[in-house]
C-alpha cells in the first residue's frame, strides 16, 4: 500500500485544527505550498551517454523567514514527498522559534549507482536549475538523505560563481573549512539525545538502563547510536537498506560504524550471537526505546499494534502515520515526534547561518550548549501543552508550531 506523505501532512493539520480555533482563511493558508519548482537535470554520464534526472525544490512557507530544509537524493523522491518534507520543515523551525520557514528539495536518483564525478555534475546542474529560488535570504538548503558536506560545497561553489563572490550562507552543513559549523554533522543525533534525556527525566527512567533499537544507520541513525552507546545504553539492533543486525547482549557500535565507513552493508557483517533480521522485523522487536531513523511511513496501522517499546524517538521525518499514532497512543507508548526529536539538525544549521553572516565561528561547547537550551526549552513547552490539554506530544508540538505560523500570517495579512 503506497501512502502519500502529503496526504498525511493534511491529516495532521486537521487534527490540530480540531484543537485550536483558527480563522478558516489562515487554516487554508497553512495547508498550501507557496511554490514548487520541478526541473530536468541532464548530465553526461562517464560512459559518454546523457541521462536526464528529475529534481525538485519546494517552499512550503517563507512567512517567518527564508525557507530552510535539506536536499535528498533517492529513487523514492517525488513531488508529494518533497512537499510533505517542506511542510514538516515549516513546523520544525516554528516549533524551535527560529526566524526561518520551511523548504525541501530532492532528486529522483539512486546515488549509489553514480560515480563521484557524475554526482558532482548532477549537483552542479541541479543547483544551476534552482538558483533563482535559493539564497541566504530566500531559501537555504542543507544535507538530507544521501547528501553530505561535499554536496553542499558544490552547491555553494555554483551559487558563488554565478554571483561573482563567495557566499557561504547559501547552504548549511558545509565542510568546516569553507564556513561550516562544528557540531553540525552530529547535531541531529545530539538533539535527539537531549530530548530523550529530558523525556526520561519526566518519566523517571534511567536512560543508561534503556535497551535501544535503531532503524537506519546513516547520519542520523549512526550518530544517535554512537552517542547512546558512549552514554552506556545497550543498542540491541541497527539496520541499513540491506536489513538489520540484532544481538541480545548489545552491539559494538564502534565496530559497526567502522564497517559502514568502509562502504560495507550490515547484511555482510558476521559475528557470534549476532543475527540478521529484516527492517520490518526490527521494528517489532521488544525494547525500551525504538528509534526510526530512516524513511517516512515505517510505523503504520499494519504494524503499530506489534510495536513493543516504551518510547518511540522519531529520528526520521514522518516515520509514523496518523492511524498508527492513534494505536501507539492507546497502547501508552510515548512518541517523541519528529518535528521536535530531529530538530537538532536544523537548529545547528541556523547557528551555521548566523556564524557565516557574522564571519565569527563558535566552538563545539557553545554549539552544543545553545542547541541543548533551544531544544530542551521546546520540549518543555510541548510537554506542558500536552499535560494541560491531555494530548499526545505530537499534537501539542503541532499546536505550538502551527499557532506561530498562523500568527505571522494574521499579522502580515494578505498581499496586495
Ligand atoms: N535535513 C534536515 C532535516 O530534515 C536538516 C535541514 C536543515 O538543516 O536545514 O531537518
Amino acid at each position: 500500500m503506497e501512502i502519500n506523505p502529503f496526504e498525511i501532512v493534511q491529516k495532521q493539520i486537521d487534527v490540530v485544527l480540531e484543537e485550536i480555533s483558527l480563522d478558516p482563511n489562515t487554516g487554508q493558508f497553512l495547508r498550501r505550498i507557496e511554490r514548487s519548482l520541478i526541473v530536468s537535470i541532464p548530465i553526461m554520464m562517464d560512459d559518454g551517454k546523457m541521462k536526464i534526472f528529475e529534481g525538485y525544490r519546494v517552499h512550503h512557507s517563507t512567512i517567518r523567514g527564508p525557507g530552510k530544509g535539506g536536499i535528498r537524493y533517492s529513487p523514492h523522491v517525488n513531488l508529494d514527498e518533497v512537499k510533505a518534507l517542506a511542510t514538516w520543515m515549516t513546523w520544525k523551525t516554528s516549533l524551535l522559534n527560529l526566524p526561518l520557514g520551511g523548504a525541501k528539495g530532492g532528486i529522483c536518483v539512486d546515488p549509489m549507482k553514480l560515480s563521484k564525478r557524475e554526482l558532482e555534475r548532477l549537483t552542479r546542474r541541479y543547483t544551476a536549475e534552482i538558483i533563482n529560488i535559493i539564497g541566504p535570504d530566500i531559501d537555504i538548503p542543507a544535507p538530507d538523505m544521501n547528501t553530505n558536506a561535499q554536496v553542499m560545497a558544490w552547491i555553494m561553489d555554483v551559487y558563488s560563481m554565478q554571483k561573482g563572490r563567495t557566499i557561504p550562507g547559501v547552504v548549511t552543513g558545509k565542510p568546516i573549512e569553507i564556513g561550516g559549523s562544528v557540531g553540525r554533522e552530529s547535531a541531529t543525533g545530539m538533539g535527539m539525545f537531549y530530548v530523550l534525556q529530558a523525556s526520561c527525566n519526566k518519566l523517571d527512567i534511567d536512560l543508561k538502563s534503556m535497551r535501544i533499537i535503531i532503524q537506519g544507520f546513516g547520519n542520523v541513525g549512526g550518530w544517535i547510536a554512537n552517542i547512546l552507546y558512549e552514554n552506556g545504553s545497550k543498542i540491541l539492533a541497527v539496520s541499513d537498506i540491506s536489513g538489520g543486525i540484532f544481538s541480545e547482549n548489545g552491539l559494538n557500535i564502534k565496530e559497526l560504524l567502522e564497517w559502514r565507513n568502509q562502504g560495507k552493508l550490515l547484511k555482510d557483517f558476521q559475528k557470534n550471537n549476532h543475527k540478521h533480521i529484516t527492517n520490518e522485523e526490527l521494528l517489532t522487536q521488544e525494547c525500551d526505546v525504538l528509534i526510526p531513523a530512516a524513511l517516512e511511513n515505517q510505523i503504520t496501522e499494519i504494524n503499530a499494534d506489534k510495536i513493543n517499546c516504551k518510547i518511540v524517538l522519531e529520528g526520521a521525518n514522518g516515520p509514523t502515520t496518523p492511524d498508527a499514532d492513534k494505536i501507539l497512543y492507546n497502547k501508552g507508548i510515548y512518541v517523541i515526534p519528529d518535528i521536535l526529536a530531529n530538530s537538532g539538525g536544523v537548529c545547528v544549521s541556523y547557528f551555521e547561518y548566523i556564524q557565516d553572516i557574522h564571519s565569527y565561528f563558535w566552538d563545539l561547547d557553545r554549539v552544543n550548549q545553545e542547541l541543548k537550551k533551544i531544544i530542551v526549552d521546546a520540549f518543555e513547552s510541548v510537554y506542558s501543552v500536552s499535560k494541560e490539554r491531555n494530548l499526545p506530544l505530537r499534537t501539542a508540538a503541532y499546536i505550538i508550531a502551527l499557532s506561530r505560523v498562523a500568527k505571522a500570517i494574521e499579522l502580515r495579512g494578505i498581499f496586495p
